[in-house]
């Protein structure tokens, strides 16, 4: 069933394990992760970015399909907007049934994200949909390394005021990790985001989390992440299932599950490891 963000991420800050969301991008993504996520009985957020969306039928590929398979599974599943920048994207969101978004001025001024993601509380308030927003600064590449910018960390003496002046309902923060792949192993700043959970009023949530350590993460999900978001994680692993597909196909004419396969394996597995690591298996 679809569910608010809300509703996952205060069970897990108060029982201290971690939702997984993943960027999905095709139906055989959604699928192999539902199913992954339903075997595990582990609530699961399913995230869509903007360049998914916009191409031809994007949003009908995406949430459509997700909204017509949700209901054969049990568990709870969050469909989420991955940082939207402004409210025009948020509104079609919204349109096609998200119940939550995440809107990101984590590159503006403060003031000016603060504004924005007020702007968009009040819009998605009366529906019911969750919002996301930034503060501090998560840098790397983002959206297919076509955009890279420096991190900048949370300050904790802004995160109270910026909940309560936005009304948000969960706060993404920068503790260290950045988007993409990392060349050097990230080093996360434990006590910052113990700092961070103390005065946050709403659940914390770590965006880059591929590619880090499995300590790191077990320790800022102890210490106050609810929700941790992986995308490079699962297009590794997708990128490894392809060429042992590509190496052991020996006919012109494979079955497509001769070819799939071993991509939806090879994502299967890190799913199922990342639910096992986050604690969020036998939650529902
Ligand atoms: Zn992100």
């Amino acid at each position: 069933m679809l569910v608010p963000l809300k509703e996952v991420l205060n069970d897990a800050r108060k029982n201290k394990y971690a939702v997984p969301a993943f960027d999905c991008v095709n139906d055989i993504m959604v699928r192999t992760i539902l199913d992954t996520a339903e075997q595990e009985n582990s609530p699961v957020i399913l995230m869509c970015l903007e360049h998914n969306l916009n191409e031809p039928k994007g949003f009908v590929y995406l949430a459509e399909y997700i909204k017509a398979v949700v209901s054969f599974y049990q568990i709870p599943i969050v469909l989420h907007l991955d940082h939207a920048m402004d409210l025009e994207l948020v509104k079609k969101a919204v349109q096609f049934g998200f119940t939550s978004v995440m809107i990101d001025g984590s590159s503006l001024p403060l003031e000016e994200n603060m504004a924005i993601t007020r702007e968009v509380v009040k819009y998605v308030q009366q529906h019911g949909i969750s919002v996301e927003a930034e503060l501090g600064h998560v840098g790397g590449h983002e959206l297919g390394g076509t955009y890279a910018s420096d991190s900048k960390l949370t300050e904790p003496s802004q995160v109270e005021t910026f909940v309560q002046k936005t009304g948000v309902d969960a706060l993404a923060v920068s503790i260290g990790t950045s988007h993409g792949i990392y060349h050097s192993e990230p080093d996360l700043n434990i006590i910052r985001t113990k700092e961070i959970n103390d005065v946050s009023p709403v659940p914390l949530v770590l965006h880059g989390g591929s590619g880090t350590p499995n300590v790191q993460l077990k320790e800022v999900i102890t210490n106050g992440i609810s929700k941790i978001n992986l995308y490079a994680d699962c297009r590794v692993a997708m990128a490894k299932g392809m060429k042992e597909a590509a190496a052991a196909i020996n006919r012109v004419d494979p079955l497509p599950e001769e070819m799939f396969r071993p991509i939806t394996q090879a994502l299967a597995a890190v799913v199922k490891e990342k639910i096992h690591l986050f604690r969020s298996n036998n939650r529902t």
